[in-house]
C-alpha cells in the first residue's frame, strides 16, 4: 500500500482535485506549491479538513529545498501536477515555460532518485499531439506538438522515460480537456484567468464577465462546422489517477503512456447548447475568423486506458456544464 504521496501543484485545480479525493481515502498526503497560478485558499480548506495533509510552499526550480523536502519526509510516490499551462502565455514567454516546466521536472527526477523514491504519475497533455492527422489519436501517435507549452510537456515526458531505470516507474497521463469540478466543489479551474479555454469563455459569458463567447471558425469539416473537442469531467479524470497508481503498484512496467478522455468528440456549438439546456441561461455568441494552429477535431483513442488501466468515464457533457457552472457559482467570492 502506498504510505505517502509527494504532490506538486497541489493548491492548483486538478492536483488541489487529487489531494482531496487521496485524502478522502485515508492517505497522507504531502503537497507543494508555488501558487504562481494559484491561492493559499485551498491549501486551508484541506488542512482545516485533513489532519494528513501537509505542506509546504516551494518552487520546483528551488533545487536544494525540494531535495530536503523529499530527504526528510516518507515518500513512495510523486505525483506531478506543477506546471504553467497557459497555451497563448507560453508563446509569449516561451523561456519562462521551459524553465518552470522543464527544469523543475528536472530537478524533481534528481531528488527522486537520490531519495529512492520510485513511483511517478505525471500530468501530460493532448497538446503532445499537436496538430494530429489520425483521429481519434493513439498514444502511440508520434509527439508532435505545435506550442511551446506543448513542448515543455514532450521534454518532461522524455526526461522522465530516461528516469524510468533500474527500478524506477512512471505512467504518463495525457488530458485531453479537463472540466467541471468534484462533489464538493472546493477546487475549480478559475474561469476569469488568462487561460482562455473554451469552457472558461463560456463562463465568463454566463458571469457577465465578457460580453459575448467568441467561435472561432464555424467552417471547419466537421458536422455543425465548429471545432471539435473530447471533454472530460475532473472527477472522472481524478478517478483515472487512481487507477494509474494501482497499475503502477501491481504491474511490472518502467513506463507506460495513457489519453485520459472519453472517446467521444463535442463540437463547440453543441456544448454550448448543452451549457443553455442545463443551466437556463442564454449565451451570447459572435463567430470570429478560425485562429492560427487551432484544429478542427481533436479527441482521444482511450481504448488503451480503458482496458489496461480498467477505467472509463462514467460522466456525460451535460453534468460536465452543470457542474462547471455550479461549482463557479458557489466559489464566486473567491475567484
Ligand atoms: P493549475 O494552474 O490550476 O495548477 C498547477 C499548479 O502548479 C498551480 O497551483 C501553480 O501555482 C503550481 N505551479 C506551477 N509551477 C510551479 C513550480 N515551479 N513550483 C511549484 N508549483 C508550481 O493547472 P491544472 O489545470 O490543475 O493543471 C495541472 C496539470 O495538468 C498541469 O501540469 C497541466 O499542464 C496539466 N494539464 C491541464 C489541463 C487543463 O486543461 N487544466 C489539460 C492538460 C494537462
Amino acid at each position: 500500500k502506498i504510505v505517502r504521496i509527494f504532490v506538486t501543484g497541489a493548491a492548483g485545480y486538478i492536483g488541489g482535485t487529487f489531494c482531496f479525493e487521496m485524502l478522502k481515502k485515508g492517505f497522507s498526503v504531502l503537497g507543494c506549491d508555488n501558487f504562481s497560478n494559484s491561492t493559499e485558499i485551498g491549501i486551508r480548506k484541506l488542512q482545516k479538513r485533513f489532519p494528513n495533509f501537509f505542506f509546504k510552499k516551494i518552487d520546483l526550480c528551488e533545487r536544494k529545498r525540494i531535495f530536503n523536502l523529499m530527504q526528510k519526509n516518507k515518500i513512495d510516490t510523486v505525483a506531478h501536477f506543477a506546471a504553467l499551462k497557459s497555451v497563448p502565455v507560453s508563446e509569449i514567454h516561451p523561456e519562462k515555460y521551459w524553465k518552470n516546466n522543464v527544469d523543475g521536472t528536472k530537478n524533481l527526477l534528481e531528488a527522486m532518485s537520490k531519495n529512492a523514491i520510485r513511483y511517478l504519475i505525471y500530468s501530460s497533455s493532448a497538446a503532445v499531439y499537436g496538430n494530429a492527422t489520425v483521429q481519434p489519436v493513439q498514444e502511440t501517435y508520434t509527439p508532435n506538438p505545435e506550442s511551446v507549452y506543448g513542448k515543455t510537456k514532450v521534454e518532461c515526458e522524455n526526461l522522465i522515460k530516461k528516469w524510468s531505470i533500474n527500478g524506477n516507474k512512471a505512467v504518463v497521463l495525457r488530458y485531453f480537456n479537463p472540466l467541471g469540478s468534484h462533489e464538493e466543489m472546493l477546487f475549480i479551474d478559475n474561469p476569469f484567468s488568462d487561460h482562455g479555454n473554451v469552457i472558461s469563455s463560456i463562463l465568463k459569458t454566463s458571469f457577465g464577465k465578457s460580453e459575448f463567447f467568441p467561435i472561432f471558425g464555424d467552417n471547419y469539416d466537421t458536422a455543425d462546422g465548429s471545432g471539435e473537442r473530447d471533454y472530460i469531467h475532473v472527477a472522472d479524470l481524478i478517478e483515472g489517477h487512481f487507477a494509474a497508481l494501482l497499475y503502477l503498484e501491481k504491474q511490472n512496467i518502467n513506463y507506460d503512456i495513457f489519453n485520459l478522455g472519453t472517446g467521444r468528440s463535442t463540437s463547440v456549438k453543441e456544448l454550448i447548447k448543452k451549457f443553455e439546456e442545463v443551466t437556463g441561461l442564454k449565451i451570447k455568441t459572435k463567430i470570429l475568423k478560425k485562429r492560427k494552429g487551432d484544429l478542427s477535431v481533436s479527441y482521444a483513442d482511450c481504448r488503451k486506458s480503458n482496458k489496461i488501466l480498467g477505467w472509463k468515464c462514467k460522466r456525460g457533457i451535460s453534468e460536465m456544464c452543470l457542474d462547471a457552472y455550479d461549482s463557479v457559482k458557489k466559489n464566486l467570492d473567491e475567484l
